[in-house]
């Protein structure tokens, strides 16, 4: 059985490296700071953790979230026994913390997506779990390690977000169990709830505003997309994670079938988030090599965002929606 392959390679290894994914979004941060918990509590050993993109300050509250590192403050030229990767879907999705994945001794992907294909000597994917928090609650349980509090927190933060607050098709009986024995050992709902949901800035809210107010409709009204340009981002002073909950916002209209947001990377490069309400997205984001599920998916293109906009439509079009 997997499980006890991972706690035999964390067992065994001295220096251990966790790392998330690009754009980190509460799953894969209640992930990693659940593994730096668990890995101190049941082990007595620090790990390191690691992430390429800026912290949203909505997550600050997670515990071990000030351990993480990006690459910047990071020596590259380190070599890990074990190297772990929490909710990342594909190799690319590490950015470029994969030169640290590349050259450790060993290494385990632990994951929900599936359209993980199995990068590591040891993966444990889980493709009907909500989360990769989900995932992680089965490990610990299942290996008998104690969840404290902290850990908790971690993966009750995890479910939530990456089911929309239970609310998405992967609100399982299976995941409100997991979250329900987060709350039986302390959580409480609401004060996390308050924390990721109504702690947004003005100019966050405002920001998402504008995007919205511009949003394009077409093949009647079933999709809708909008647009979001690095010089708006700077004129409404809107944080890193601006766009976090936007094509939720454009699937919530009655006709949409399939939501799109195109954020401006730079000027031949934009990032697609995809949302639907029964169409296989993340099909559609896998010819543009992104990925994710079924109803949540997205890709990097190389392209402007107006070119970005025609490539999606024309394979949106190649469908029946
Ligand atoms: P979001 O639109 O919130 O960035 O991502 C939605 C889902 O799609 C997430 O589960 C995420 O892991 C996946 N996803 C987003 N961007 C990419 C990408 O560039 N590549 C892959 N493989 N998955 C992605
Ligand atoms: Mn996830």
């Amino acid at each position: 059985m997997s499980y006890s392959q991972l706690n035999d390679i964390i067992k065994s290894s001295k220096n251990i490296l966790v790392i998330s994914h690009i754009n980190p979004d509460g799953d894969t941060l209640g992930s990693i700071c659940a593994m730096s918990e668990i890995i101190r509590n049941n082990f007595k050993k620090e790990c390191e953790l690691l992430c390429v993109s800026k912290i949203p300050k909505t997550y600050e509250f997670l515990p071990n979230i000030s351990k993480i590192k990006t690459l910047e403050s990071f020596d590259k030229s380190r070599e890990f026994d074990l190297v772990i990767t929490v909710d990342v879907a594909a190799p690319d999705r590490m950015g470029d913390a994969k030169i640290l994945f590349d050259k450790a001794k060993s290494t385990t992907n632990i994951d929900h997506h599936k359209t993980n294909k199995g990068f590591a000597n040891l993966n444990i994917i889980d493709p009907d779990a909500s989360s990769c928090g989900e995932v992680l609650a089965d490990i610990f349980k299942g290996l008998d390690w104690k969840i404290n509090l902290e850990t908790a927190t971690c993966l009750y933060t995890a479910i939530l977000t990456d089911t929309g607050s239970f609310r998405y098709d992967n609100t399982t009986e299976k995941a409100l169990k997991s979250a329900a024995d987060m709350i039986a050992i302390g959580v409480k709902p609401s004060e996390i709830y308050k924390k990721i949901y109504e702690s947004s800035s003005k100019n966050h809210v405002l920001f998402q505003a504008y995007c919205i107010s511009k949003t394009e409709f077409c093949e009647n009204d079933k999709v809708a997309y909008t647009t979001v340009f690095k010089k708006d981002i700077e004129k409404f002073n809107a944080p890193e994670d601006c766009t976090e909950g936007l094509t939720e916002k454009l699937r919530a209209i009655v006709t949409t079938e399939i939501a799109f947001v195109v954020r401006q990377l730079n000027a031949n490069m934009s990032k697609v988030s995809m949302r639907s309400k029964s169409k296989d997205v993340a099909e559609i984001c896998e010819v543009f090599g992104g990925g994710g599920h079924k109803l949540a998916a997205g890709c990097v293109v190389k392209c402007s965002v107006e070119d970005t906009i025609k490539k999606i439509l024309e394979e949106i079009k190649k469908r029946e929606i």
